[in-house]
């Protein structure tokens, strides 16, 4: 004799359990993107503020965000060839 497996009872139910499971995917247009790291290179200004030279990643086109974690090589202002590291 084979024991009756219980089914649950509705496919609206099973739906939501799922849900619950699921983690929010957030915006659509990224999130293949999300949790990469990117290396860009950055140079320092006079002001304190730096501006990309290289590798920096574009905005997602649906949200404008940039999802990758993003290491900065920072040029310092007035003095190439030394660099220093940092994560944003
Ligand atoms: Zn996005």
């Amino acid at each position: 004799m084979v024991a009756q497996r219980r089914l649950p009872t509705t496919l609206r139910t099973r739906l939501r359990h799922l849900e619950q499971k699921w983690p929010d995917p957030g915006c659509l247009g990224c999130r293949d993107r999300r949790g990469r790291i990117a290396f860009a290179l950055v140079r320092a200004l006079a002001d304190g503020s730096v501006v990309p030279v290289a590798g920096y990643p574009e905005p997602c086109e649906r949200c404008g965000q940039v999802p990758e974690r993003i290491i900065r090589e920072i040029e310092p202002y007035g003095a190439p060839g030394r660099r220093t590291g940092s994560v944003t």
